[in-house]
């Protein structure tokens, strides 16, 4: 049984933008953060009713070199485009995988239609870091749609499994990764017990959006924005919901390289981080046209 290492809790919170409220849930430059590898950051921007508007609300052209970002949208609607031709609109229930590796520049706005309307907002960006051999492979860009996800219903109505990527029970997702890893989007009800069979050795975190989860062996409950971190050993866990519960379930192959990192920029040294700031400048992530 793997252990509960700790449980994470942040109350900081930050625009991203003048369109994303976020709570910073952890990040790369925090002493936690070999412990979440391959996951290098996330973002959590909570449930907030945006007024309709004319505006563009979001954050303008910036760049990115040496990982994936993972845009998981529950509410609301992103617009997204990058200087490598890749680009689209993310709606509830979608993903956007993109990677980023040798450079690009994006930027990341709120749908059109959405913002004409106005309504309630939600979304997750999660960094994922590449090794060190891929991080200047050639960018791209998967635009997973709620259709091309994999939903697992658990026994007797207790919930669901969206299989964003890696796998569970015999569903696989649709996201193309760099290093092994499980990301699913989880629904529990109430009661609800989710008994999983993991690898031992890998990364394993959840995250809960809303309601109220317990790991077995231990007394401490994860709330509504906690981060529960489990330790690397052991190869099953099993939790139990006790409220309706929304989270995001991380597992993954720890990327075991060092990190040097600078804003926009995840590298292993820094020298490459230098260079990235030396390229970005001289226009060689690209530019949006
Ligand atoms: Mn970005």
């Amino acid at each position: 049984m793997k252990k509960l290492a700790f449980i994470k809790r942040s109350n900081e919170k930050h625009w991203v933008g003048d369109g994303f409220h976020v709570r910073g849930i952890f990040s790369y430059n925090e002493p936690t953060a070999r412990h979440l590898s391959p996951f290098l950051l996330m973002d959590y921007a909570e449930p907030t009713t945006f007024p309709p508007t004319e505006d563009r609300l979001g954050v303008g052209e910036h760049p990115h070199r040496g990982f994936e970002t993972v845009t998981i949208v529950h509410e609301g609607e992103v617009e997204h485009r990058d200087s490598s031709g890749g680009g689209g609109k993310i709606a509830k229930g979608d993903v956007q995988w993109m990677t980023a590796a040798s450079g690009l520049v994006h930027e990341e706005f709120h749908g059109t239609e959405y913002a004409k309307k106005g309504g309630p907002f939600e979304m997750i960006q999660l960094w994922v870091n590449l090794p060190k051999k891929d991080k200047m492979a050639k960018p791209g860009y998967q635009g997973l749609t709620a259709a091309s996800i994999p939903e697992v219903a658990l026994e007797g109505d207790a919930g669901t499994v969206r299989v964003i990527a890696g796998e569970y029970r015999d569903r696989r997702g649709p996201a193309r990764t760099f290093t092994p890893m499980n990301v699913w989007d989880v629904r529990l009800e109430k009661g609800a017990k989710l008994d999983l069979n993991l690898r031992d050795g890998w990364t394993t975190a959840l995250f809960v959006l809303d309601g109220k989860v317990k790991a077995d062996g231990t007394t401490e409950t994860v709330g509504r924005a906690d981060l529960a971190v489990f330790e690397r050993t052991g190869d099953r866990l099993a939790i139990e919901a006790l409220e309706s519960t929304k989270l995001l379930f991380l597992n993954g192959e720890p990327i075991d390289e060092p990190i040097a990192g600078y804003g926009p920029f995840v590298m292993n040294t820094p020298d490459e981080i230098r260079q990235a700031i030396l390229d970005f400048q001289n226009g060689k992530m690209g530019q949006l046209t």
